[in-house]
């Protein structure tokens, strides 16, 4: 990760001329998961640094073929690229659009507009790892130079807090001490103006109509509307958060922030949203830059261990069932039809919006993996099917973290769903709003809906549960101890 080089005393700015001996100095800034143009490190040096800026995105079928290519996220993506076209040509500039493998449409368009530097976010995950390492080379063949920068799409960067002696802490609470500690940097202003050089030519950008199977529900994405919505949550909601965060009927949106697909997508700086919540203080704000850092917190995991990503992070822990009664549960559970309300309200909410209330993550994950004794993968492959935030670190070590073979200290706690929607639900709003068919149900008959009898029980076209609950936890600690 070389520094990036040195700031050159701009002269003019120019729209889409071309490249002249008196500008001869190009650089391309690859965008990739920081769909942004404020707090954007990469842009800013690049613009600091060159007369002329080439901003570019590359729709790479490696990255779909490593499991992106849902209908949801390629939705949101598409807001994403068109309101940074957007903004990059409020500022005189525009996005160069290309699809292909990214180290070679880099390279291409490097030789094409004369650019001698690149400058890419650096990235946790091992793919992204991989494909820095390959362009570096390639940039380098050809006489270029690529500037990765850390602490884009995180506030403390993979491995610059770490336990002694060890490449990762493995304990949540230490790790957030550390990392408060840390004085974080400042976010970084948008570049007021850009200039593109006239070639390279940009594919037309995807749009969200053109793609199939997306959830009626999935909000809209973009780097305005995230802004929007951290202003949003900052003036009104984000004092009550520590009181309010579990509260799964959260029709009014204050609840949470709903800030994940645009953090997951960069089109949010974490950096900026959790400088401006400390700004604002209190103890909302502690508690939501709290939650901020799980993101670093995971993301640090999955940089010292990749395979994390798809092996049990402790091994030895997982004990599962499979088998066709273990398909048949694992259908139901997709469907939301698992006999539960809280688990199936939360799975329809998912399929509907795109997007689940943490609580219902952790419920319908902690039912899946220790009530139904079925594998973490299988449930965590269905939320990245259809969650737009569905983020390789957060939702794996998240999934293990519930299962009991990641970083949780009390891998064997068991969610008790109808005690968790009393808890979280105390009325039944959340399950009715997603349960239709049981919307005639008043609190606390509508949490265990397998109660009622005779015609009350006929009026309801909804399954008695897969497993009694005291039969599942039998199970699940059976299970372990002959494991
Ligand atoms: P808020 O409560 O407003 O929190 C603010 C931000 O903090 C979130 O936007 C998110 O970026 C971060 N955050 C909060 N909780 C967590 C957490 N436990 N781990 C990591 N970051 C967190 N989050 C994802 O971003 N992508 C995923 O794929 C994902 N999969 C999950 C799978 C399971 C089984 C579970 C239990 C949790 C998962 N989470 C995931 C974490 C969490 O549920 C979501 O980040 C949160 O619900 C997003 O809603 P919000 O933006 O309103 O959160």
């Amino acid at each position: 990760h070389a520094a990036p080089p040195p700031a050159r005393k701009r002269t003019a700015t120019v729209t889409d001329t071309a490249p002249s001996p008196a500008f001869p100095r190009i650089a391309v800034v690859l965008f990739t998961a920081d769909l942004r143009v404020h707090d954007h490190p990469p842009l800013r040096a690049a613009h600091d640094s060159a007369d002329a800026v080439v901003p570019l995105f590359v729709r790479d079928p490696a990255v779909d073929r490593a499991g992106f290519a849902a209908p949801n996220r390629l939705a949101f993506l598409a807001d994403c690229l068109a309101d940074l076209d957007r903004s990059l040509r409020e500022r005189g500039g525009r996005l160069v659009m290309r699809s292909g493998d990214t180290v070679a449409e880099v390279c291409r368009i490097a030789r094409q507009t004369g650019a001698d530097e690149v400058h890419v976010s650096a990235g946790p995950t091992a793919f992204a790892r991989a494909r820095e390492l390959r362009l570096r080379r390639a940039l380098e063949a050809d006489g270029r130079r690529l500037y990765a920068h850390d602490g884009v799409g995180s506030v403390v960067p993979p491995g610059e807090v770490a336990p002694q002696g060890s490449g990762h802490y493995a304990v949540f609470t230490p790790y957030f001490r550390r990392w408060a500690d840390r004085p974080a940097r400042t976010p970084l202003a948008a570049p007021r103006a850009l200039r593109v050089p006239p070639e390279p030519r940009s594919d037309p950008l995807p749009s969200r109509a053109g793609v199939p199977g997306v959830s009626a529900g999935l909000a809209a994405g973009g780097e305005t509307e995230a802004r929007r919505r951290l202003r949003s949550w900052l003036s009104r909601s984000l004092d009550a958060y520590e009181e309010r965060h579990d509260v799964l009927d959260d029709r009014a949106g204050h609840g949470t922030s709903r800030l994940s697909p645009y953090l997951h997508f960069g089109a949010l700086s974490p950096v900026e949203a959790v400088h401006r919540a400390r700004a604002r203080g209190g103890a909302g704000a502690e508690a939501f830059v709290r939650q901020l850092c799980w993101r670093d917190f995971h993301q640090q995991v999955l940089a010292a261990r990749p395979d994390a990503a798809r092996a049990d992070y402790r091994p030895g822990r997982g004990v599962w069932r499979s088998g066709r009664e273990a398909e048949r549960d694992l259908r139901a559970w997709r469907a939301g039809r698992t006999g539960y309300p809280l688990v199936d309200a939360g799975m329809r909410q998912l399929a509907h919006e795109g997007w689940m209330h943490n609580r219902a993550r952790l419920v319908t994950a902690s039912f899946l993996t220790k009530t139904l004794l079925l594998d973490w993968r299988d449930g965590a492959r269905h939320f990245l099917d259809l969650l737009a935030d569905g983020d390789v670190a957060n939702n794996q070590l998240n999934w293990q973290w519930v299962a009991g073979t990641g970083t949780d200290t009390r891998p064997n706690r068991v969610l008790n769903p109808v005690r968790q929607a009393q808890r979280y639900d105390p009325d039944g709003a959340y399950a009715r709003r997603w349960l239709p068919e049981l919307a005639g149900l008043a609190a606390p008959a509508v949490h265990e809906p397998w109660r009622l009898t005779g015609l009350d029980r006929a009026a309801y076209d909804y399954p008695d549960p897969l497993v009694p609950l005291a039969d599942g936890l039998a199970r699940f600690r059976a299970a372990h101890d002959a494991a």
